[in-house]
């Protein structure tokens, strides 16, 4: 093996031990004397055979123009090994790709994850607030606002369909990519609590179940106010977004 290469193996064998030996310490597999942390002492951390390798620049390197890379391998340098991937991705790639990559073998395909460091814009600030309940926001240089989805199961008593979009990944996700895509973006992006927020009325600031007469239909029982309930819903998340901007963005915490 390649001097790097074997530099690296060892590497990866130092960085697992160190890692279970965090874990250990931090509790992660029980009490001392548990039947998981003993069994995790008591042998030698094994890898599989198609588990993550990782490479620095010393061992792999990119040819962007002609869309290769030159890598060791245990039968030594193979080079001119075409990549595929995303034109968005593959640019991104050129312009920031930084550290450590990861060849993973999977489902037969040879994946190389590479790491890119995208500075990120500075967030502009909103002219106002797209209110989104649970809904698709729209790019029109406004922040963006959803409801925080971490309270709703506790908010609400879904139905059997929301149940099981609620515990699905891309929901519990949604969140995350939003405030992902906004960060990339440099639009404003905030969560708020949506408590009583389909039930509230925008107008005058009467709240009662009342309100809503239907899952989708929103009646103020005060002044008459009627619309679609995601909707109004989403005037109230804009409202509290508007308020909880004003404090993130307030001078006297910002000294703190
Ligand atoms: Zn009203």
């Amino acid at each position: 093996m390649a001097a790097q290469a074997a530099v690296r193996s060892v590497k990866k064998t130092v960085d697992a031990y160190t890692t279970l030996r965090v874990n250990v310490r931090a509790g992660n597999l029980g009490p001392p004397g548990s039947q998981r942390r003993v069994r995790a002492e008591s042998k030698p951390i094994v890898f599989r055979p198609d588990a993550a390798q990782p490479y620095d620049d010393r061992i792999l390197s990119w040819q962007h123009d002609a869309r290769t890379v030159s890598i060791w391998t245990t039968d030594g340098r193979l080079k001119g090994v075409c990549y595929v991937g995303h034109p968005e991705q593959v640019a991104l790639l050129a312009k920031y790709r930084k550290g450590e990559s990861d060849l993973v073998h999977r489902a037969g395909k040879w994946l190389l994850l590479a790491v890119c460091e995208v500075p990120e814009p500075t967030v502009a600030e909103p002219s106002g607030w797209i209110g989104v309940d649970r809904g698709v926001a729209q790019r029109t240089g406004r922040g963006i606002a959803v409801e925080d989805l971490g309270g709703i199961r506790e908010r609400v008593r879904p139905s059997r369909d929301q149940r099981a979009a609620l515990s699905s990944w891309p929901f519990r996700q949604l969140g995350k990519h939003l405030a992902y895509k906004c960060r990339r973006a440099g639009v404003a992006f905030l969560e708020v609590d949506a408590r009583h927020a389909s039930q509230r009325c925008p107008r005058c600031g009467h709240t009662e179940r009342g309100n809503r007469p239907a899952r989708d239909r929103f009646r103020c029982r005060r002044c008459g106010l009627a619309g679609p309930a995601d909707h109004v819903a989403g005037v109230n998340v804009r409202e509290r977004a508007r308020l909880a901007w004003g404090f993130v963005n307030s001078p006297a915490l910002q000294e703190t």
